[in-house]
Order: structure tokens, then sequence, then C-alpha cells
């Protein structure tokens, strides 16, 4: 058995200034390419450690031609995907696989296409029309026909923080074996109804993700090999923004569309509870101060800046929320993390232990939303230089190298400040071990982040509290100018009075 494994993934957020160059794709310098890429990834959570410990299983010959993940951002620039999408395509077309593996994101906007992935998957068929496809996507996809329509299985994550990467690629991987032995005959019904679910209200341990990918799970039992229902990315003007699902059955389309539909209605029924409202920043930062410190065996007060969250397409340096964090007094925290490769230079040259006076971000101008983000200057010492590189505790990635380039802590004698040189989003605890802090020894942690740092965090934190900050994330969407999206949709047209 020869089968062929491929990683491309971008969460496009169309409103974002963060450019996203070829470069960008990889926990380095770039993807990662054939053996590297299997060495990398193999015996990690990741959608890829799932697809390669299925061919390894199998004792299938593996060709991964490249691996190539980006943190969330603008378009992906057109020679970026033509490099990433041709290399997948020359090795299908050297032909002789029984099977394609593909792990996507499923929101990838290039400067060109609003379908980066379903753009893939029709070069693949035109390439190719007969061998198998799986693909995993993130709960976070966009979904179009292409994407469907182009491959065999398709199933999604049904957590948020996405802590089944691997557990997803495995379903689809084991749906489409299974298919080549003959066991099964996949067919697909998909999806979408006109509403954008907040990313704020997404999580699946809330209401109403949480009900509603019980059901997903549910589904299994009934007859669906792969249930997903997608909450979507909303931060991204394109026609099919928003929420879907896709059921894959044995060759029952019936079934396949009824159990699409029910998903479908149920998501609709609770679109209100997929609104998001948030309270004014000097009224979250004084309901922070009030609640008492962390007792001993208490994990710290999250203050969460999540409108510049890097995983959702944020600058990662605006400074609004840290900024009001040091006017108000707050002691004993410890911030992650401001994006500014220059300030970060400028601590490494003055050195560990020395005073220095820094302009820290505001360096990225946000044209998408009013207002101007502008530099803060702090005065502390320079705590921590490091490379910046850790492999992830889990359980979210557990195993893979992430890399927040080089890194500084500055202390300012109450802040902890983390300034990285590459967007990452605090979701695991070892971002913070890897600079020298102890968030367990923290009153607050201030992170900019909106789900994810549940992963690492969720079940040691006292309490958190949302904080209204500045960034493209912005969880007022009349700060955003959709022209795109298929209109009328909820909640930007049609309020539910
Ligand atoms: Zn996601």
């Amino acid at each position: 058995m020869r089968l062929l494994i491929a990683m491309m993934k971008h969460e496009t957020n169309t409103f974002s200034p963060v450019p996203t160059p070829l470069q960008r794709f990889g926990h380095g310098p770039g993807p990662l390419y054939g053996e590297a890429a299997v060495h990398a990834y193999r015996g990690t959570g990741s959608g890829l450690g799932a697809y390669l410990d299925l061919a390894e299983r199998e004792g299938a010959e593996i060709v991964l031609p490249i691996a190539a993940g980006a943190s969330p951002s603008r378009p992906v620039e057109d020679a970026a995907y033509e490099h990433i999408a041709g290399i997948i395509c020359d090795a299908v077309a050297k032909g002789g696989f029984d099977g394609i593996l593909l792990d996507l994101h499923g929101a990838m906007v290039t400067e060109s296409v609003e379908d980066g992935e379903g753009e893939l998957l029709r070069r693949i068929r035109a390439l190719d029309p007969t061998t198998p496809i799986a693909v995993a996507y993130d709960m976070h996809a966009n979904l179009y026909p292409a994407m469907i329509e182009n491959a065999t299985v398709v199933a999604g994550y049904r957590t948020y923080p996405h802590i089944d990467t691997y557990d997803t690629a495995r379903r689809a991987g084991e749906i489409l074996l299974a298919a080549m032995r003959g066991q099964v005959r996949p067919v697909m019904a998909w999806g979408n109804v006109p509403m954008l679910p907040h990313v704020m209200r997404q999580g699946s341990d809330d209401h109403p993700n949480r009900e509603l990918q019980a059901r997903v799970a549910a589904m299994s039992a009934e007859g669906a090999l792969a249930a997903t229902l997608f909450t979507g990315f909303p931060h991204a003007d394109i026609t099919n923004a928003g929420l879907s699902a896709v059921v894959v059955t044995d060759g029952d389309r019936a079934l396949a569309e009824r159990l699409r539909d029910e998903l479908l209605d149920r998501a609709w029924a609770e679109r209100e509870a997929f609104v998001y409202r948030q309270e004014p920043l000097e009224q979250s930062l004084a309901r922070a101060k009030a609640i008492d410190p962390p007792q001993p065996g208490e994990g710290p007060i999250v203050l969460l800046d999540h409108y510049d969250n890097c995983a959702s397409g944020g600058t990662m340096d605006t400074t609004a929320v840290l900024a009001a964090i040091l006017r108000e007094g707050l002691d004993n925290v410890a911030a992650f993390a401001i994006y500014d490769p220059a300030a970060v230079s400028q601590a490494i040259a003055a050195g560990i232990g020395a005073e220095i006076a820094l302009a820290i971000g505001g360096r990225m101008a946000m044209p998408a939303i009013p207002g101007e983000s502008r530099p803060l200057t702090v005065t502390g010492t320079v705590k921590t230089i490091s490379n910046g590189r850790f492999r992830n505790k889990g359980p979210m990635g557990r195993g893979v190298l992430t890399d927040m380039g080089p890194s500084v802590v500055i202390d300012t004698g109450m802040v902890e400040i983390a300034l990285i040189s590459r967007h990452v989003e605090p979701s695991d605890l070892n971002c913070f071990y890897a600079l020298g802090i102890d968030p367990m020894q923290k009153r607050f942690l201030m992170l900019k982040s909106r789900i994810h740092w549940r992963a690492g965090l969720g079940n040691v934190a006292k309490a958190v509290v949302e904080c209204a900050g500045m960034g493209v994330c912005t969880s007022d969407y009349g700060q955003l100018s959709f022209t795109k999206v298929r209109r009328p949709i909820f909640p930007l047209d049609l309020p539910n009075r």
C-alpha cells in the first residue's frame, strides 16, 4: 500500500494586516518537506501524527511531500499557495497511490481564491480522478462545495480548544482505509445556515456547542461514519463564512441528509446563544481586582485580551489591555505576549539583568478597524532571554514543536511581560515555563487568546475575566465591513428579537 500524506493549514482573517508569505508556514523557517516533516510529526498528537500512525500500522509506504501550517493572518500570498499546492499536486501527478490523506484547515483564503482547500482538491481531482481522498478539517472551517465534492471522506474537530486533532484525522483515515478495502462506500451530505457564531461563544465546554457536539458524537450510533458540525470562522469576509455541517454514511444518502439537516436545524435554533456580549474594559478590570487572590493550590486569575488573539489573525501587538493593567496597578501579573521582534532585539542587546525602557507593540496598522494602536513604553529588567522553542506539553498538539522566535521577558516589578518574535497563542503551559515564568505562582495572567488558552490552563485557572481591548478579532462586528459574505446572515442582518 502506498499513501500520500500532506498538510496545508491556514485560517485566514481577511481583516488582518499580518502578512502570510511562505516563511510563515512552519515552526521555524518555512514548511517542512519529506523526511524532515515525517520526523517532526511522527509520534505527535497532531493530524499528521495520526495519519503516520495509521500508515505505519498498515505497513504502507509513505510519501509526505510537505507539511505547511501557519498561524492565522491575512490572505495567503499567491506565491506561497502555489508553492504548497504545487508540491502536493506534483506528488499526486507522479501517481501510484492507493489513498491520499490530507490535514487541512478549511478556512484558507488566498490573494486570488476564497476557497484555498477546495481549489487544492479540485486540482488533485483533475490530475487523479479516482484515488480515494480523506480530509481532516478544523472546527473553524468555512465549507465550500469543492471541499466536499472532491473528497471521499471528510471529518472535522469536535472540540474547541482543539484537543482532538489526532482523533479527527484518525477517524477520517480509518474510514478511508475501510473504503479502500471495499468495506464501506462513503457518501456525504453537507450544508450551511446563514449564521456567524461568535468565536468567544464557540467553546465546546460551553452551551450551546457542548450539546451540539454531543449530538454529533451520538450520531455514530445511528449510522454516521463521521458527522461534523463546523462552527466556522466569522472573521472572514467571504461568501461561505459561517456554520456548516457534513455527515458521512455508508452508502445511505438519505440518512446523511437527514442527520445533516438535524444538525443545521439545531444550530440555527441556538443562534442567539452564539452571540457574544462584551462589557467595557474598566468594568472588567475592576471585577478582576475584586476577586480574592488565589490561595495556595489555586491557579491564576486569567485576564483575556481576546480582541488580539493571534490564533484568529490578531497582530498580537496591541497594548490597550496591558496598558490598563499597568495603569490600574495590578500586581504579580504575567502577560503573554506582545509580538515585537524589534523590542526583543533591543532587550537581547541590553542583556540579562539590564534595566531598560522599551517601546513595545503598536507597530502594525490595522486599517480594518477604527482607532490607532500605539506603542507602550515600559521600564523594567530583562529577566529572560530565550530562543523561544518548546514542545507542547498538551493536550493540544502534544509533542509538536512550537517556535516563538527569539523571546524575552521584561519584569516591571509588578508585571512580567513576554515579548516574542513569532505569533504563538498561549494554549500550552510550556509557553510560560520556556520563558522562566511559573503561571501557578501568578495572581493574574494576561493572555492574548480566546478559547485555546483553556487547553493548558482551563482546569487550573481560579477565574477568567474577558477584557475588551483592541484588535482585528474585535467582538464588535459593527466595526468590521462585510461586503462579500452571503446576505442576509445572522447576526449582521437577522437580529433575533
Ligand atoms: Zn480552529
